[in-house]
């Protein structure tokens, strides 16, 4: 139980973050760090073919090699 708890919780977090990469907003959430870092990361995305799959937490592409930064 405790396992679907946390998944739902992850996909709000990832649903709710995505769209406001792609929203224009004055919410609060756009000024924190941790924001503009996973913003980047997904704006990398968009156009490095195969990079940055991760919307919530950069953490899986360092693990599994498709961690890129912009050039
Ligand atoms: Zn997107």
């Amino acid at each position: 139980m405790l396992f679907l708890v946390i998944c739902y919780l992850y996909n709000f977090w990832e649903e709710f973050i995505h769209l406001y990469f792609h929203k224009k907003s004055n919410l609060f959430i756009i000024k924190l760090n941790l924001f503009k870092h996973l913003k980047e990361h997904h704006r990398v995305h968009h156009y490095i073919y195969n990079s940055n799959y991760g919307i919530g937490t950069t953490l899986w592409d360092y693990v599994l090699g498709t961690k890129k930064h912009a050039e």
